[in-house]
């Protein structure tokens, strides 16, 4: 990664856009930015490690004394933003990848709409999202990709939001396989 930002597809779901971006969410101007949490909240490595690092210390502090049980998969929780410029860190939990068999589907799904759920009662304009649960967590690129595009599209659809949506993807390969997804679900439905 060069640490440049490269927008690719944009679409319109709405009033709400979701738009694809390949580089670091931690330097995304948007009100807020989504955190691949674990459980017990308690920072790690990934895109988590890089959120609290670019943020500081006083988002650790926020969450123990918030939320001192954790968060559990598919929920989301929400504190400032520390030292980035956006509003608000919203911290959600993927599932770790069983096979698929283990819901999997569903508990992404949750992650993305709860989070979505938290933005909008927050009043955010904009919302960036990792590539939640592909990494440590496992899940395969493609199936997230597909899964994740969808979920947010369908919040964005039922809920008639105004948002700003981006998926901030890290690598080149996730990066294509967003694409592939959000192009394939493109021509699939006619309501986008
Ligand atoms: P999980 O535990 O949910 O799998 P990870 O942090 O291990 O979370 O990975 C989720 C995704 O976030 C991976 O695709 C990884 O490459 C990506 N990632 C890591 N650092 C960043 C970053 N600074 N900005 C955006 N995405 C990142």
């Amino acid at each position: 990664m060069s640490g440049k930002t490269v927008i690719s597809m944009k679409i319109q779901v709405y009033n709400s856009t979701i738009q694809l971006v390949q580089g670091d969410i931690t330097k995304q101007s948007v009100d807020a930015i989504v955190n691949a949490a674990n459980s017990a909240l308690a920072g790690g490595g990934g895109v988590d490690g890089a959120i609290h690092d670019a943020a500081g210390p006083l988002i650790m502090e926020e969450t123990a004394q918030k939320y001192p049980e954790g968060c559990p998969t598919g929920e989301a929780v929400i504190t400032a933003a520390g030292d980035l410029t956006a509003k608000f860190i919203i911290h959600t939990v993927g599932p770790v990848w069983g096979g698929g068999v283990r819901g999997e589907a569903d508990l992404l799904k949750n992650a993305y709409s709860n989070s979505l759920k938290l933005a909008v009662e927050h009043h955010c304009e904009s919302v960036a999202f990792p590539a939640i649960s592909t990494g440590v967590y496992g899940y395969p690129i493609d199936l997230a990709a597909k899964q994740s595009l969808r979920s947010v599209a369908d919040f964005l659809r039922e809920h008639e939001s105004s948002l700003r949506v981006s998926f901030v993807l890290f690598d080149n390969g996730s990066f294509g396989a967003y694409s592939n997804a959000l192009e394939e679900l493109s021509k699939m439905s006619t309501d986008w």
